[in-house]
């Protein structure tokens, strides 16, 4: 590969590749100013000149493809050669009616699957990634797909590449490229390399590149190429177009579908040769069997599975729940354990620092307080600067820490002005803290800004201050003194301890805690070891965030639906345990360390994860060790995360869910589900979807199973009786392609039942027909065909003409009673409302009418062959079609009744 990308290294547009140019020599020839970025009218004629910053790996379906598949799957050509042979042998009218069935039904699932379509295609859109740019002076989000040679991009931890492009600068930047090069360690990038020959992808350590990640520091850049131009693009267009991976189910439905079609094939071979030994016409016997076959084959099955899981994907979204594979769609009704993190998911996010303690005083933060205390300003400050928020955007715990030293009358683009970030040490949730590093300006040491100055006098005066932010305890133990009273005190084991039990105290009350320290420097190296030691403690702030409102709701509906909800968070053992209380997810529970979990054995593992709900001061890796436990025990898992980290977690998840509104590409690029709002009851909104999908689908499939087989017991039973052929192939396929389609495509939007998240999670093992379904199919289609052949027969008997309209239309209308019956699988129709699927209504209302047209009017008489019933046959059909639903009522009491015995 590495040849590959090499070969391909060359600019578009010239001699040099990039990489050995200079970035005044590339800025020049793009025609920019990386302070201003492009223009948006150039970007906008940039981007019509070299379209869309995109790789098509996927092949669309357009509406002609989707036309296409309608008319020519293998039932459709078998229906039209039948046509056509009706046609030579002189039969206009069928032949006329088998295309204007086919036609019908083409068009019925044209709308359908195009439908599901623009779902998908609408999901995909939401998927996009978003850039930011620097564009007409001022940086924007946008679009990745819109960039263009020559904007300006910034990059942070966490960041998808957008486009090849050439740093400007760069803090600290690794990215990794394995999407590139294999290589999964992360690379260091540097701004001023400049090498003088051609180098290989991995060695351009000036450039970065669309696909690999950010997994540290910060950098702006050039882009430089763009869409299938990019190094992956070219990789890309080498690897063909992949179409879209099918889900478990839909692979499942696609081999049971295969063998219901060898059913029944040879069933129709048998019934041709019984019918041809008995005597009947060839003509009629050959259509009877190609019918039948029709009826028979679940064809439109594999279809309405995948439209079901578009359109199911498509009430998630409504519900602020983005799936970004349909797989997911049928996993989230099987999920078991939700694990989520705490702050933004349960918590609203909203941060206020209320309280401070610095030099053994606590002080509370409540509204504007001049505070003169010069250890609570330096703390104050201390947060502000090393800080990323602005005054209103950012991460909300940092934008807290603005307001709090604004509250004081610390603004902080004052202090940034004062103290200019030199360099810095990101933010990570290993270390769970940054550091930011500062030059002391002149001007600092003037009045109002003379913070540092108490510090300064100490010891003598050093140009640079590091100031770093994180996890209290664990701040302590890179810290050697602390700065209480005006004055430095060494940071014995008494003071350690007095400073662990006030964190204790406030995190106790559900606060999070965060400890500041400073320290001053000789000279910037912006190296975590080397600076972040022998630090000066500065104090603490504590910063409440309230649950959301709907949690305890949501964590209700888990309970009952028999999903464990589990606390993974980076945050403090005691705040967290306090929101898990406040929330209802556990009461007096033992909270465990991700380091604890790190030292336990396997067994140990599992049994800790078995029992334990709430794990706290947990890192990436830890998360893993979680899922894996969780697995090992058969558990199907859903798992937020929001770092870059979190990737393999996300991954190894049965769901991985990340955020919309905070986290990263990357973990969103893991994920299978990306929560809107970032909210955890979205997810078991989710959930519930997914297991009303996965139930309309069983309620579908069964419907059409049964009535199907219902069919096929009539032609089969029939003869036995001595009846002449009980149905005609229109008839037949009239039931089949409209009548009973109908109902069932009303079943598959069937709304929640009453107890969807009253039961244990469904199986992940279990198939649409497992538990018995099989059987059921066979006995109701049984009961169907027995019903319409003993009215068909008793009519027969009698030598009446209306004997097998009397067959038709019973088994028709036996139809429509058992889609309501399918309603439920267990509960009784009785016991829902009636109303609640307007679409079933309306299905059974438009069917009937459509039946009673064929049998009262007279072009339905001449296609179908039927003749008019008399109200009182009509009248026996209703009553007789009435008896399966009956059956299947009274078959869900006793399975209710059995249930209620066993539990
Ligand atoms: P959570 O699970 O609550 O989202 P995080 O992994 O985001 O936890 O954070 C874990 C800990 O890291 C926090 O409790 C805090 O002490 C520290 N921390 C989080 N964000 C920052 C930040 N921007 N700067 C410094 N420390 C931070
Ligand atoms: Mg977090």
């Amino acid at each position: 590969m590495a040849g590959l990308s090499n070969a391909a290294s060359q600019p578009s547009n010239g001699a040099v590749p990039w990489h050995q140019r200079s970035v005044k020599a590339i800025v020049d020839v793009l025609h920019v100013d990386p302070n201003l970025g492009l223009e948006s009218v150039e970007a906008t004629r940039r981007l019509r000149e070299t379209g869309s910053n995109e790789i098509r790996m996927e092949s669309r379906h357009g509406p002609l493809l989707i036309l296409g598949r309608q008319f020519t799957s293998l039932m459709v050509l078998i229906l039209l050669a039948a046509a056509v042979v009706s046609l030579v042998m002189g039969d206009k009218g069928d032949a006329a009616a088998i295309l204007a069935i086919v036609l019908l039904n083409g068009v019925l699932g044209f709308r359908q699957e195009y439908r599901a379509e623009r779902a998908l295609e609408t999901l995909q859109g939401l998927c996009r990634p978003i850039a930011r740019v620097r564009r007409d002076g001022r940086v924007q989000e946008l679009p990745s797909a819109d960039l263009v040679p020559g904007d300006i991009i910034l990059l942070e931890v966490g960041n998808l590449v957008p486009a090849d492009a050439r740093l400007l600068d760069a803090f600290d930047l690794r990215t990794q490229e394995s999407a590139l090069t294999g290589e999964s360690e992360p690379v260091h990038k540097d701004s001023a390399f400049l090498p003088a020959a051609e180098a290989l992808i991995g060695d351009r350590r000036n450039m970065i590149y669309t696909g690999t990640i950010v997994m540290h520091g910060r950098a702006r850049a050039v882009v430089t190429e763009t869409g299938s131009r990019t190094e992956l693009g070219r990789i890309a267009e080498l690897i063909h177009a992949t179409d879209r991976q099918k889900t478990p189910l839909q692979l499942r439905l696609d081999a049971m579908s295969r063998h219901l079609a060898a059913a029944a094939f040879a069933l129709v071979g048998l019934v041709f040769i019984v019918g041809m030994w008995r005597g009947a016409n060839f003509r009629l016997m050959f259509l009877t069997a190609i019918s039948l076959a029709v009826a028979a084959v679940p064809e439109g099955l594999p279809a309405v599975v995948t439209i079901s899981l578009a359109l199911g994907s498509q009430r998630m979204l409504r519900r602020n729940a983005l799936v970004r594979n349909l797989a997911a769609v049928e996993t989230l009704g099987s999920v078991t354990v939700i694990c989520t993190d705490k702050t933004g998911t349960l918590t609203a996010n909203r941060m206020r620092a209320t309280k401070a303690l610095v030099g053994g005083r606590e002080f509370s933060l409540q509204g504007e307080s001049r505070t003169k205390d010069a250890g609570l300003l330096l703390l104050l400050a201390g947060g502000a600067l090393c800080n990323d928020a602005s005054s209103q955007s950012g991460d909300p715990m940092e934008v807290a820490l603005v307001e709090a030293a604004r509250n004081a009358g610390l603004e902080k683009s004052e202090l940034d002005r004062l103290f200019p970030r030199v360099t810095e040490v990101p933010f990570d949730s290993n270390r769970k803290r940054m550091t930011t590093v500062h030059r002391l300006t002149a001007a600092a040491d003037g009045a109002s800004a003379g913070l540092f100055n108490p510090l300064f006098e100490s010891r003598s005066h050093q140009p640079y201050a590091s100031i770093t932010k994180g996890a209290a305890e664990g701040l302590l133990t890179v810290c050697s003194t602390v700065w209480s009273e005006g004055e430095l005190k060494p940071l014995t084991a008494h003071r350690t301890g007095e400073i662990r039990d006030a964190m204790d105290r406030l995190a106790g009350g559900g606060v999070r805690v965060l400890g500041i320290a400073v320290r001053l420097l000789h000279a910037i190296e912006p190296d975590a070891d080397k600076i972040e030691r022998e630090l000066i403690f500065l104090g603490l702030v504590g910063l409440v965030d309230p649950a959301r409102p709907e949690v305890p709701g949501a964590i209700e509906v888990c309970r009952a639906a028999g999903i464990r909800p589990i606390m993974i968070t980076g945050d403090y053992p005691l705040t967290s345990r306090y929101v898990a209380e406040q929330i209802g997810m556990a009461v007096g529970a033992r909270v465990r360390t991700g380091e604890e979990l790190a030292r336990l054995s396997e067994p140990q593992l599992d049994a800790a994860v078995r029992e334990g709900s709430v794990f706290a001061r947990v890192t990436p890796e830890h998360k893993l060790l979680i899922v894996e436990a969780l697995q090992r025990q058969g558990q199907i898992v859903a798992m937020t995360g929001d770092g870059v980290n979190d990737a393999p977690a996300l991954k190894r998840a049965n769901i991985g869910v990340a955020m919309g509104g905070s986290g990263t590409d990357v973990a969103r690029e893991a994920a299978m589900l990306v929560l809107q709002d970032d909210n955890f009851a979205t997810i078991v909104a989710a959930a519930e979807e997914g297991r009303i999908i996965y139930d309309n689908l069983r309620k579908f499939t069964r419907y059409i199973l049964a009535s199907n087989s219902g069919e096929v017991w009539v032609m089969l039973l029939g003869p036995l009786l001595g009846l002449p052929l009980p149905l005609l192939p229109l008839q037949i396929l009239w039931m089949n392609l409209v009548t009973d389609g109908l109902p069932a495509l009303a079943l598959a939007v069937e709304p929640a039942e009453r107890d969807t998240m009253r039961r244990p999670p469904r199986r992940p093992d279990e198939g649409l027909l497992s538990g018995g379904v099989g059987l059921w199919i066979l006995s109701i289609g049984g009961l169907l065909g027995l019903v319409a052949l003993a009215g068909g027969y008793g009519l027969w008997r009698i030598n009446h003409a209306t004997w097998q309209t009397l067959l038709f239309t019973t088994l028709t209308l036996s139809q429509i009673c058992l889609a309501f019956a399918a309603r439920s699988e267990r509960e009784s129709l009785f016991r829902m409302s009636p109303f609640s699927n307007k679409a079933l209504l309306g299905a059974a209302v438009l069917t009937v009418l459509l039946q009673l047209a064929v049998v009262y009017m007279p072009a339905g008489q001449a296609l179908f062959h039927t003749v008019p019933l008399s109200i009182k046959e009509l009248a026996l059909s209703l009553v007789l079609s009435t008896i399966v639903f009956w059956a299947v009522e009274a078959q869900k009491w006793f399975a209710r009744r059995k249930q209620r015995f066993q539990s």
